[in-house]
């Protein structure tokens, strides 16, 4: 909560950016100011699923490219794999593409198929929870690939729009965390 607080009030906003309605909140703020990333670092491991008494992760997918940030140190924090989602064309070897709708029109992330198995049981991070369209592309790709969606975890989540409803759908709300 004071964390959620903090950010509120440090997080720089840009009105209508990239389009006319969308009020664009900018992590740029975060990086700028060490001590802030290392406060988010802290609490968004906080809000990681406890292994003995919540469910079980095994993996964590994380976007392309503002989820790398705090992805990696949620990756390293809790000793799991960490796979990059990313924009079409970056990756090399076989791969699965998931279209999905944005806030701002249609968009693609893929995966290396490997990296995905039946049995895991994949956390999702990214930055920002808006829509839930990008989430939910890639809580659409660990289904395809026979995994189970441990949960989901982000910095923000814009609770005027829908995000979270879209991914109550995917898992339990208590799996969709934010701070
Ligand atoms: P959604 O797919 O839930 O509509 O949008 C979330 C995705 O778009 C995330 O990958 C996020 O990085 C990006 N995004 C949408 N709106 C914002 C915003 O206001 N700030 C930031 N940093 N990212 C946003």
């Amino acid at each position: 909560e004071d964390c959620q607080k903090l950010l509120t009030a440090e997080i720089k906003t840009f009105p209508d950016w990239p389009e006319k309605g969308v009020n664009f909140k900018d992590v740029q703020s975060i990086l700028y100011k060490p001590e802030l990333a290392l406060i988010t670092s802290h609490y968004l491991q906080e809000l990681l699923p406890k292994q003995d008494v919540d469910f079980l992760f095994n993996k964590i997918l994380c976007f392309d490219a503002r989820g790398f940030l705090f992805g990696f140190d949620l990756a390293k924090a809790s000793k799991t794999p960490m796979i990059l989602a990313r924009k079409p064309g970056k990756l090399p070897g076989e791969i699965i593409t998931q279209t999905f709708e944005k806030e701002y029109g249609l968009d693609e992330i893929q995966v290396q198929k490997s990296l995905i198995n039946p049995g895991d049981k994949v956390l999702i991070h990214d930055d920002l929870l808006a829509t839930g369209g990008t989430a939910g592309a890639a809580a659409e790709i660990i289904l395809k690939c026979g995994a189970e969606i441990a949960g989901f975890n982000f910095i923000m989540d814009l609770s005027f729009l829908p995000g979270r409803k879209v991914l109550q759908q995917y898992v339990d709300d208590s799996k969709i965390k934010a701070l």
